[in-house]
C-alpha cells in the first residue's frame, strides 16, 4: 500500500493527540488511525466516557470495512467485483452502489462524474507504476463505457455493449464495469459519522481519509474544526483552511494524489469521461459544505475538478458551497460560504 506525505503526516498528528488524550476528561478527544479504504483513516472523538467513545471508534472502524467489502473494485472478493464480472448479467446493485447513481443524478453532475471508467482507468495500470495507453484502446473503453450505463431518473439502465471486440465482453480485460473509486470514500465516512451518532458515546467528532472528511457536532470548548489544505506541488505547506462550527463535510480531488509522468507529462487519475484523458486545467480542488454529506462532497470534488475553474466556481456559487482550487498554473481560486453557513476558508498561503 502506499503511503502519501498526507497521510503520513495525518498519522503523525494523531500520535501526538493520542499522546495528549491519555485519560480522557470528555474534553480531550480519543484519536484513532487505522488502515482503511486503502489508505489510512483518522477518528478524532469527544465523549464523556473514554471506553464508551473507544468502543464506538471501533464500531465505526468496522462499518468502513463493511463499506470496503461492498464497494472495493480491486478487491475481487467484494459485491461490486461480483457484480463487475458479469455486468451484463440480471443482478441486484448492492446498496451503496445505488446510493451513489442515485447521487450523482440528484447533483447533476452525471457529464463530469462517470461511476463507469473501470476498464479506463485499469488501462492507466497506476498500481504498477503507470502505463500511458494506447490510443485506440482508450477509444474504445471510453465509448463502451459511456455506452454501458444510463441514468436515466426513476433507476440505473445497463446496456450490453455491442461490438466485434472480444476484449469487450466480461472478462475480455476492457469490459465496461462500475468503479466508485471517486465516490466510496465519502459514502464510508458518513456511515462512519452515523455509527459514531447512534453510539450516544460520542458528542463530537471529525473523520479523515486524507481526501475526504467529515464532521460530527461541536467540540466541547466550542472551537471550530479547522482543516488544511496541502499545496498540490508541496505537500508541506498548508495553503487554505476550511473552517466548520458543526457538522460539514470536505473533498479533495488533486493531480498529485496518484499520477505518473511520461514523456514530460504529468498522468493523473481524475479522468475526463468523454476522453479518457486525465482532466486538465487544475492541480486540486476542494469542496466544502455545512450539511453536506461526505458522499456528496466526494462525488462534487472529482466532478467538479474535471469541470474546471469556470464550471466549478458557477456550482459552488449556484450551490451554497465554499472552494477552494489550484489551477495548472499554480493561481488559487476561492469561492467562500455564505456566510450564514458557519463554514469559513482562509488563504493561508500562495501556491507554489
Ligand atoms: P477522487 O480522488 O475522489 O477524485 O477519485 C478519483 C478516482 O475516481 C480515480 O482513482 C478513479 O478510480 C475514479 N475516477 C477517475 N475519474 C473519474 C470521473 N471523472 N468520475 C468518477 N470517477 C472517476
Ligand atoms: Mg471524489
Amino acid at each position: 500500500m502506499r503511503l502519501t506525505r498526507t497521510l503520513i503526516s495525518i498519522i503523525s498528528a494523531a500520535l501526538t493527540l493520542t499522546a495528549i488524550a491519555g485519560c480522557t476528561t470528555g474534553d480531550e478527544p480519543v484519536v484513532e488511525s487505522r488502515e482503511a479504504l486503502g489508505t489510512v483513516v483518522s477518528i478524532t472523538a469527544y465523549g464523556p466516557d473514554e471506553q464508551a467513545v473507544r468502543g464506538a471508534i471501533d464500531d465505526a472502524f468496522a462499518v468502513l470495512s463493511e463499506v470496503e467489502a461492498e464497494l472495493d473494485a480491486h478487491d475481487e472478493t467484494s459485491a461490486i467485483s461480483r457484480f463487475n464480472a458479469d455486468p451484463y448479467e440480471e443482478q441486484a446493485l448492492p446498496p451503496g452502489a445505488t446510493e451513489i447513481l442515485d447521487a450523482i443524478e440528484r447533483l447533476g453532475v452525471d457529464d463530469a462524474f462517470s461511476p463507469r471508467l473501470l476498464a479506463v482507468v485499469g488501462l492507466y495500470r497506476f498500481e504498477d507504476g503507470g502505463t500511458v495507453p494506447d490510443a485506440d484502446d482508450l477509444k474504445l473503453a471510453s465509448r463502451a463505457a459511456s455506452e454501458f450505463l444510463r441514468l436515466d431518473g426513476d433507476h440505473a439502465a445497463f446496456v450490453h455493449v455491442e461490438s466485434d471486440d472480444a476484449r469487450l465482453e466480461p472478462g475480455g480485460g476492457l469490459a465496461p464495469g462500475l468503479d466508485l473509486g471517486g465516490a466510496a470514500k465519502g459514502l464510508a465516512l458518513d456511515r462512519a459519522r452515523e455509527s459514531l451518532r447512534a453510539s450516544g458515546a460520542v458528542t463530537a467528532a471529525l473523520i479523515t481519509s486524507g481526501s475526504s472528511t467529515v464532521t460530527l457536532g461541536t467540540k466541547p470548548d466550542g472551537s471550530v474544526w479547522r482543516i488544511g489544505i496541502e499545496d498540490p506541488r508541496d505537500p508541506d505547506t498548508i495553503v487554505a483552511t476550511f473552517a466548520f462550527t458543526a457538522d460539514g463535510a470536505l473533498s479533495t480531488s488533486g493531480d498529485y494524489q496518484r499520477y505518473f509522468e511520461a514523456d514530460g507529462k504529468r498522468y493523473h487519475h481524475v479522468l475526463d469521461p468523454a476522453t479518457g484523458l486525465p482532466a486538465a486545467g487544475m492541480r486540486s480542488l476542494t469542496v466544502a459544505g455545512t450539511g453536506l454529506s461526505g458522499l456528496d462532497s466526494d462525488i462534487l470534488s472529482t466532478a467538479l475538478f474535471v469541470r474546471g475553474a469556470d464550471g466549478a466556481s458557477a456550482y459552488a456559487d449556484k450551490n451554497d458551497l465554499a472552494l477552494y482550487a489550484v489551477d495548472d498554473e499554480g493561481q488559487a481560486l476561492l469561492v467562500p460560504a455564505p456566510e450564514s453557513s458557519g463554514l469559513t476558508v482562509a488563504e493561508e498561503a500562495t501556491p507554489r
